[in-house]
Parts: C-alpha cells; sequence; structure tokens
C-alpha cells in the first residue's frame, strides 16, 4: 500500500501537521493511531450520568502568549474564556498556588505574614516568580523559614508522590512551572490567552480532521503494520524510543491511574481543582463542571494516583525530565536525523514536557520547513 503521507498518531501534534499539509499543500494524509479514539491525550467526552464535559486523561486548560498558535485554533473553535484557579490544601486550609502573597497570609499570622510580605517584596520585587529550588538558596533567615515552610508544605510531597523523587532531583524546569509568585495573582498561569474549547478538545479536534484529504485509521499500531506500507513523507508522533525498537534502552516516563467518581451533589469541591501535597496518596482531585461552566444536579470528579509507565501495562503521561534521560533522548535524536522524510514530533517523540501550545508550535514549524513550502 503506498500513501503519500502518513502521520502516526491523532493527537494534538498528528492532528495540526495532518490538517497543514491537507488544507496548505492539498495531498492526502492517512492518520494512524493505536486508540479507539482521535485527540490523544486532550481526548474528552460527555460522561453518561452527569452529561459533564471530562477530560479522559486528566485536566487540560489552554494557555499560550503566542498569538499565532491561538489564531490558528480559533479557526477550528470557539472559546470557553477561563482563567485556571488551583488550591492545595495545607495544614488544613485551601491555599492559593503558585503560592503567592495571599497564600503567606493564609498560612501565618499576621506579625509574621506582614514581615514575610514586606521581605520578598524587598528581595525579590513585586510581580516576580521565584522557582522554589532558588528560593531554597536564600540566606536571610526569614526567607529560609519561608523556603523551607513552602518546600515541605507544597512541592515535597507532591513532587514524591508525582515523580518518585525529590524535587532537586529532577530537572528545575518542572518545579518551576509552578514557581513562588511575589504577586496578588491569583490566577494558574499568566499567559495572555487562556481558554476551553467551547464545545470540548474533541470536538475541536473533529473540525481539524474536516477535511476530504484526511483520513483516520483507529485502532491501528504504525509497528504492526509498518512493513506493509510505503509513504513519501512520515510524521511520528508515537514514543522515538519505541520507533527504534529500544536500541539504547528505554525513556521512563511517568503514567496516571485517574479514578473517576460520581457524586449525587451539585458541587463536590471548591473549584475546579485542589492539590493535595501532604495528604492521601493521590496528588489532585478534579472537578470537571466548572471548566465549562455545566449545570447539573449531580458532578464527577477525578483523582490523580501517579505511578511509573510500563510497557503494555499502562499508558505514557509525562516524559522524567533528567539530565540521564536527556542523554539517552539524544542517541535516538541523532539517529532520527539521519533519517530522511521521516519526521519526528510531539510529546512522545520529542520527548518533551510540552504544554499544547508548544505542540502546536513545534508542528506549525516544522510544517513551514518542508521543502515544499519553500520552494
Ligand atoms: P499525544 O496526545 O500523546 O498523542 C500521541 C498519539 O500517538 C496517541 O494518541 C497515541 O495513541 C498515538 N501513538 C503512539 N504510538 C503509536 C503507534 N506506534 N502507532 C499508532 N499510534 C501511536 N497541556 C496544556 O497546555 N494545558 C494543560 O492543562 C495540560 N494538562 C495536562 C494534563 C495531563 C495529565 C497531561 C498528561 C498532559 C497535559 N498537557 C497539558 C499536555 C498535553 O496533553 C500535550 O501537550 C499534548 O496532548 C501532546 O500531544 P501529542 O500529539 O504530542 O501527544
Ligand atoms: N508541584 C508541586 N506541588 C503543587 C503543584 C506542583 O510540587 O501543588 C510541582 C510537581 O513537581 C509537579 C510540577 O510542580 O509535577 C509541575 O506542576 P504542574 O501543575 O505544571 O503539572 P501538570 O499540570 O503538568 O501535571
Amino acid at each position: 500500500m503506498y500513501y503519500k503521507n502518513i502521520v502516526v498518531g491523532c493527537g494534538l501534534a498528528g492532528v495540526v501537521i495532518a490538517e497543514r499539509i491537507a488544507s496548505q499543500l492539498n495531498e492526502p494524509v492517512l492518520i494512524l493511531d493505536r486508540r479507539s479514539h482521535i485527540g490523544g491525550n486532550i481526548y474528552d467526552y460527555k460522561d453518561s450520568i452527569s452529561k459533564i464535559n471530562v477530560h479522559k486523561y486528566g485536566p487540560h486548560v489552554f494557555h499560550t502568549n503566542n498569538k499565532l498558535v491561538w489564531d490558528y485554533l480559533s479557526q477550528f473553535t470557539s472559546w470557553h474564556y477561563f482563567m485556571y484557579r488551583v488550591k492545595a490544601v495545607i495544614d488544613g486550609n485551601e491555599v492559593n498556588i503558585p503560592f503567592n502573597i495571599d497564600s503567606i497570609h493564609k498560612v501565618f499570622p499576621k506579625f509574621i505574614s506582614d514581615r514575610l510580605e514586606k521581605k520578598v517584596i524587598e528581595h525579590f520585587g513585586f510581580n516576580k516568580k521565584i522557582p522554589i529550588l532558588e528560593l531554597n538558596e536564600s540566606d536571610d533567615a526569614d526567607l529560609k523559614f519561608l523556603a523551607e515552610f513552602i518546600y515541605e508544605k507544597v512541592f515535597l510531597g507532591y513532587t514524591i508522590k508525582q515523580w518518585g523523587v525529590k524535587p532537586e532531583d529532577l530537572d528545575k524546569s518542572v518545579s518551576s512551572r509552578v514557581p513562588i509568585y511575589i504577586s496578588r495573582d491569583g490566577r494558574y498561569f499568566q499567559d495572555k490567552y487562556q481558554a476551553i474549547p467551547s464545545y470540548g478538545y474533541t470536538k475541536m479536534i473533529e473540525n481539524m480532521l474536516n477535511n476530504s484529504l484526511i483520513s483516520v485509521k483507529l485502532h491501528t499500531d504504525f509497528s504492526e503494520i509498518q512493513k506493509l506500507i510505503k509513504y513519501e513523507r512520515l510524521f511520528f508522533t508515537g514514543p522515538i524510543d519505541e520507533f527504534f525498537n529500544y536500541e539504547f534502552g528505554e525513556l521512563p516516563y511517568r503514567s496516571l491511574d485517574l479514578r473517576f467518581v460520581n457524586y449525587d451533589k451539585e458541587y463536590f469541591q471548591s473549584g475546579p481543582q485542589i492539590n493535595y501535597p501532604e495528604s492521601y496518596d493521590f496528588t489532585r482531585s478534579v472537578e470537571y463542571k466548572y471548566f465549562l461552566d455545566e449545570r447539573s444536579e449531580s458532578t464527577i470528579v477525578s483523582y490523580e494516583y501517579s505511578e511509573a509507565y510500563q510497557k503494555g501495562v499502562n499508558e505514557r503521561y509525562y516524559p522524567v525530565p533528567n539530565a540521564r534521560n536527556h542523554q539517552l533522548y539524544n542517541k535516538y535524536l541523532e539517529k532520527a536525523k539521519q533519517l530522511k522524510n521521516i519526521y519526528f514530533l510531539g510529546r512522545l517523540a520529542d520527548y518533551k514536557y510540552y504544554n499544547m501550545d508548544q505542540v502546536v508550535e513545534r508542528a506549525l514549524t516544522l510544517f513551514n520547513t518542508l521543502d515544499e513550502i519553500n520552494r
């Protein structure tokens, strides 16, 4: 069988590149995915009991400062404007995350919190974001006290549950995703554009695939049909180590066991996401009706239990950023660079902790480098 363009993976990366090839080059594209649905990890669906839109692979909030990416996706969806807010339970109180000036006042008595507020503003400046591992390096006694408190109460337990290691044993970029924010801005993200597709992510993906030049084959593993197909270009968004038959060893991932529970009450918790750094075995609970402000008599909540990825047992959710894994990935990357007309992109193929906007940007940039575009 011959196909001009094959895309492996019907997640966001695969769908963006397929959409561009079909709509801009007017060429046919076949997308393969081994799962039973489109959308990869952004797939959502209506829960049969509560009728609420649920994110099958955990909470997804789109956020970006990149207008190109925002405008690109806006062709395929209208938006429900939504600024994410997250709380963590610390000493029994729900405290704003990122930990900010309001969080300081929530957890300490006034005479301490006033002093700490003054100190952090004098020391770092107002509206500054400080990664916890940087705050930990403070020499000042008050800042040291604050750093130890936040490290212990917000980061240590959560990170051990999520990654199986302490924050300092991962690439700094992981805990820096959620800095200490010297501000009263309580939002989880500060990007200019923050929203959720009005009719869900799956609908947005369906709209992107709505082109007669694009066909999708689900329940189809590339490795099983690889020898039967020929192509002019292959875009691979699956795991890069799997593509090369694990020649240099497996790239580690974290997986999640997401347990969904229906509650026969209108609301279960005070907001969309509550983190539990210190309590329980799950990292966070997420109540989905908040995302699209859906109304219903009952509600649905997911609890996230993190676990190591095991081939054939669970799904890959998070690449594990550290120096050792980066080195291993680079070996695969070197092999990938030697292949002609095979392109690797996306969270699994690039082995990068991408947010959705970074995946879209990656796919659009790759498309713009294809020879056909630059002729
Ligand atoms: P994927 O969605 O993983 O798609 C890859 C697809 O390839 C899969 O469908 C897979 O089945 C298929 N595949 C792989 N190998 C093969 C093969 N051999 N044959 C056939 N098919 C194959 N980003 C945000 O911006 N905001 C958020 O709030 C956010 N929350 C997140 C929460 C969680 C719990 C997780 C895990 C991620 C979150 N993300 C978020 C990141 C976001 O999910 C990713 O950036 C994005 O979905 C990655 O898209 P992708 O196409 O690269 O990969
Ligand atoms: N983190 C933490 N406590 C929190 C929130 C985040 O320790 O209350 C750390 C943890 O290591 C986590 C990382 O910051 O894995 C990134 O958090 P983010 O919310 O960005 O993770 P994601 O949404 O990608 O799961």
